[in-house]
């Protein structure tokens, strides 16, 4: 078995506010493999974005909390200085947003915020030799007439071509993890499939390994290798992205895939709905944080009310709940039914 790129240990990130701690992330670990997507799926506020931010250190501030191990090349991410910080970002590990308006800078053109992004690690780079890199990144993200477009500004393009920019900036360091968080949640569905696809050509070309957060099921069923589910800041499902389709074994996975369509798949029936909300991450429930709304949970001073389940292994998962194997195994193979 391959050395994961990036190992993350129980990864704790909490936010003071006027109303208490919010603890976004509780305790998360799990490794991303080379080439590997790993996408990372749940409800909104389950801490898949702040899992990446705290990847990039981009909520780190005098109100948050942060601890755990990012090891990534043998170095803590958690450790290091701003300075060396600003070394691997971009070449180690980068971004692209949810929102590429936001992303980009609506004062400077495409072309030179390509260039600024490549520069940070190339200093020495000659205007000529920029200007290449700049077109030659702008034509691997499928930007027509990059040579004319690469002077607009980010108002002239598309909400597509915007991510197709945001992209370009992000790959243009050849970086080894690239963390996209909801690249395709503001666009429309057919710009959402080349988007994706467009990632996945471009990984293969890098040889990069994706993190996709997302809280689209579908998305995940077309891109990932394997799947982390969370659920109010813990990961509560690791899996093979086949295995969790065909057996998911935490009833949260039970519960989010009984409430998508299918168009093959008849049998489940009518559509499954989670009972209740996602819980305050200030008041998390005690015991396992999903038992107010799990059908299968054990009752008054059971396990479920009273310890944090951690992941371990379940059939050919990894699953963070108090019930046997073989019951787990059964509520998956049914669907949740
Ligand atoms: Fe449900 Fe209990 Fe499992 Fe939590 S530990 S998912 S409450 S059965």
């Amino acid at each position: 078995m391959s050395t994961p790129l990036i190992s993350i240990r129980d990864l704790h990130v909490s936010f003071h506010t006027q109303d208490g701690v919010v603890k976004a992330v509780d305790g998360v670990s799990f490794d991303v493999m080379p080439g590997e997507t790993l996408g990372i799926v749940g409800e909104s506020g389950s801490g898949k974005s702040v899992t990446a931010n705290a990847i990039m250190r981009l909520n780190f501030g005098t109100q948050v909390d942060v601890s755990g191990e990012i090891i990534m090349n043998g170095k803590n991410l958690l450790e290091v200085d701003d300075d060396e910080l600003r070394t691997l970002r971009g070449r180690q590990m980068a971004m692209v947003f949810q929102d590429p308006l936001t992303a980009l800078n609506p004062f400077y053109t495409v072309g030179n915020q390509i260039a600024e992004a490549y520069l940070i690690h190339h200093p020495k780079a000659t205007k000529s030799e920029v200007r290449e890199i700049v077109l030659n990144a702008m034509v691997k993200v499928g930007i027509p007439e990059p040579t004319k477009r690469m002077d607009s500004y980010p108002h002239e393009f598309s909400g597509g071509m915007r991510q197709r920019i945001v992209i370009a900036i992000a790959l243009v360091n050849n970086p080894q993890l690239l963390i996209a968080d909801e690249p395709t949640t503001a666009l429309d569905v057919t710009v959402q499939a080349q988007i994706l696809e467009l990632i996945g050509t471009l990984q293969e070309e890098y040889g990069s390994a994706v993190m996709l957060i997302t809280h689209d099921l579908g998305v995940i069923a077309e891109t990932a290798d394997r799947v982390m589910v969370m659920y109010a800041g813990h990961a509560v499902e690791l899996a093979n992205v086949d295995e969790l389709f065909e057996t998911p074994t935490h009833p949260y996975t039970v519960g989010l895939l009984g409430s998508v369509h299918s168009l093959d798949d008849s049998s489940r029936g009518a559509l499954q709905t989670i009972s209740g909300t996602p819980p305050s991450l200030i008041n998390l429930p005690t015991g396992c944080a999903f038992h107010p709304r799990c059908r299968f949970e054990l009752g008054e001073n059971s396990l479920c009310r009273t310890e944090a389940p951690q992941l371990h292994a379940v059939g050919k998962s990894r699953s963070a709940c108090h019930l046997p194997e073989s019951q787990l195994l059964q509520i998956g193979a049914k669907g949740g039914v």
